[in-house]
């Protein structure tokens, strides 16, 4: 069953067979990014069209800047899995999900290559004005699902697609190395703030003062995405207070 595209920009419809309908009557209003993470697009792109996979999303971005679209926007892709933001855990009902081919992590994670970075920017910001996706909803897999994922990780450049007016995004403060930190096995107040602090920004994290590994692998998903220099899930002083910047510049909700 093919489709028509709905964006101008999509080269090519490739229908995948795993979607279903949004539930509940939502739409979207969350943009999710995420990386192929297999060692071959071809074979990443046919897994996302396979029935037995089980899983799809909406857009593939290659390498250089095609875009195919595999599952009409009104339907819902099955790309987020187990995941949790702002207290909402049905993130495929509520999100448009975009595979930008890269190999990731287990297949020496190359560079995003310019032309790609390009065409996701673009694709990105027609989404965006077409479904009224607001910046502070362009969210990598990771953030929504801290513990399982990765992608499409800290060499994304979110920091260009925020110049570009795509996703929400403050410079991060520098690394200071000698800063009191918190980190995992640490308990009380300052652990609590910190896990209100990510659970008000949208994270999906238990605010009970102990910094688990749930905790950390939260603040290492935090990092991925906005402060990437150190990825290492230490809330040290840099990482709080690029999370308070981000959290001043929130427009009211
Ligand atoms: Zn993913």
């Amino acid at each position: 069953m093919s489709f028509s595209p709905d964006s101008r920009l999509v080269a090519e419809v490739r229908a995948a067979a795993s979607h279903d309908e949004r539930r509940d009557g939502r739409t979207p209003d969350i943009l999710l990014l995420h990386y192929t993470g297999m060692a071959s697009t071809d074979e990443a792109c046919r897994r996302l069209c396979d029935p037995e996979s089980g899983v799809s999303c909406h857009y593939v971005v290659l390498e250089d800047g095609r875009v195919l679209q595999l599952v009409p926007e009104e339907r819902r892709a099955w790309h987020a899995g187990v995941s949790s933001w702002e207290g909402e855990t049905d993130v495929n009902s509520r999100s448009i999900g975009v595979e930008i081919a890269n190999p990731g992590h287990d297949f020496g994670y190359p560079d995003f290559p310019t032309a790609q970075v390009v065409a996701v920017t673009e694709l990105c910001r027609d989404i965006c004005a077409r479904w009224g996706v607001q910046p502070e909803r362009v969210l990598a897999h990771s953030d929504v699902a801290p513990r399982r994922k990765q992608d499409p990780g800290e060499k994304f450049p979110w920091a260009i697609l925020a110049a570009a007016g795509v996703g929400h995004w403050t410079a991060p403060t520098a690394l200071r190395d000698g800063d009191e930190s918190l980190r995992e096995g640490d308990e009380g107040a300052p652990v609590e703030d910190l896990q209100t602090l990510l659970s008000l920004y949208g994270y999906g994290v238990e605010i009970d003062g102990v910094y688990d590994a749930a905790t950390a692998a939260v603040v290492r998903a935090f990092q991925r995405h906005f402060r990437p220099a150190r990825v290492d899930g230490v809330a040290d002083f840099s990482t709080a207070d690029t999370l308070r910047n981000l959290l001043r510049a929130l427009p009211a909700r």
